[in-house]
């Protein structure tokens, strides 16, 4: 690990007048300190923001909002989630292993890195690490890798469950930073790599995640998130789906779609929520509806395997919800 200079906040104003160049926030610190040990990201200031009161769990008419600094663990379990919003609380308890989920927060959820082996390694070239320097994945080991969104200079997945449930539901990020507050859609929020896959989203220098908000959706009650791995637990996804759905009379009004373990980020799929408008909740309108999920996929030598096993998460998750 490369020496840094350490301070501590106890106020959103604290941690930013003590951001500066190079420097990172650690919250549960369950990926930055990994990746300071390895030494793929080397902060030269590492600010603490464990307590800055960036927490709480709160619902109104307008819907939920989720403090940065919630461990997963709180979140997955709270009554605001559980019953209104399943596909966050099953994103969440089927992500990392309980004693990460009671580190780890939600704002370094949103934040984690990509778990592509060439990224974690600094003895290989990444241009999502060191830019330039090429993207051994393409034609390397890629069988996890993305197949939506990549482009010749990257490859890798987003590897938040979170966010996907997230993306399903139009979440909003709250971002504090020496020129005030904003808010972006979550969606908006993420970058594609293209040639710049060092930048993997809109946070600027300094900028804090305070929290997220989730628009009310009363049918969100009737969502679920399946996810697919090599491993029932502590693994990450090899394709996931977060699915809500508003049913009436046997029949789809609305449907929520997402995908993870498939794209460059939390991947939304809007054609195959139009192709659900008006379908029987039954197996053959599900096989129908996601005919086209993997339109413009570009699989890898490894990952040929990822559209049907994208098209195949979906409908599991569809006949979940029909029961
Ligand atoms: P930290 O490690 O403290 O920070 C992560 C990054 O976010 C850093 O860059 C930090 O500077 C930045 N940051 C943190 N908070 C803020 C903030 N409020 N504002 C601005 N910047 C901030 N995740 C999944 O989704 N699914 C899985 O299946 C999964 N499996 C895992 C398995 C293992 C073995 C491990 C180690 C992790 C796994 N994870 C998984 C990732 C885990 O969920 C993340 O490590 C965790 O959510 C990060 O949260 P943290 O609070 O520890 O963040």
């Amino acid at each position: 690990m490369r020496p840094y200079t350490f301070g501590a906040a106890r106020s959103v104003g604290e941690a930013l007048r003590q951001a500066r160049d190079g420097s990172a926030y650690l919250a549960g610190g369950t990926t930055l300190v990994d990746l300071m040990k390895m030494e793929v990201v080397t902060p030269a200031h590492v600010v603490d923001i464990t307590a800055v009161p960036l927490r709480g769990i709160r619902a109104d008419a307008k819907g939920l909002s989720i403090g940065a600094m919630e461990r997963m663990a709180d979140v997955a379990e709270h009554d605001l989630v559980t019953g209104p919003y399943p596909m966050l609380a099953e994103a969440l308890r089927q992500s990392a292993s309980p004693q990460i989920r009671n580190m780890a927060t939600i704002g370094g959820n949103l934040l984690q890195r990509t778990r592509c082996g060439y990224f974690r390694d600094p003895a290989t070239p990444c241009n999502k690490r060191s830019p330039g320097t090429g993207c051994p994945a393409v034609g390397g080991h890629n069988r996890s890798h993305a197949i939506l969104g990549t482009s010749d200079a990257c490859v890798a997945t987003h590897p938040s469950d979170l966010a996907v449930a997230l993306t399903a539901l139009d979440a909003r990020v709250s971002l504090r930073g020496p020129d005030g507050e904003r808010t972006l859609r979550l969606a908006d929020f993420y970058r594609l790599p293209g040639s710049t896959p060092h930048l993997e989203n809109e946070l600027r220098p300094g900028e804090l995640i305070t929290g997220v908000t989730v628009p009310a959706l009363t049918w969100a009650r009737r969502s679920t998130y399946v996810k697919v791995r090599d491993r029932q637990s502590y693994e990450f996804a090899l394709c996931s789906a977060a699915i809500a759905v508003d049913v009436t009379g046997g029949v789809i009004r609305e449907a929520r779609v997402a995908a993870g373990g498939v794209g460059t980020r939390p991947w939304r799929l809007p054609a195959v929520e139009q192709a659900l408008k008006g379908s029987q909740m039954r197996l053959e309108a599900f096989e129908a509806a996601v005919a086209h999920a993997a339109d413009g996929a570009r699989p890898l030598a490894h990952n040929a395997f990822k559209p049907a096993l994208l098209r195949r998460t979906i409908v599991r998750a569809l006949a979940h919800l029909a029961g």
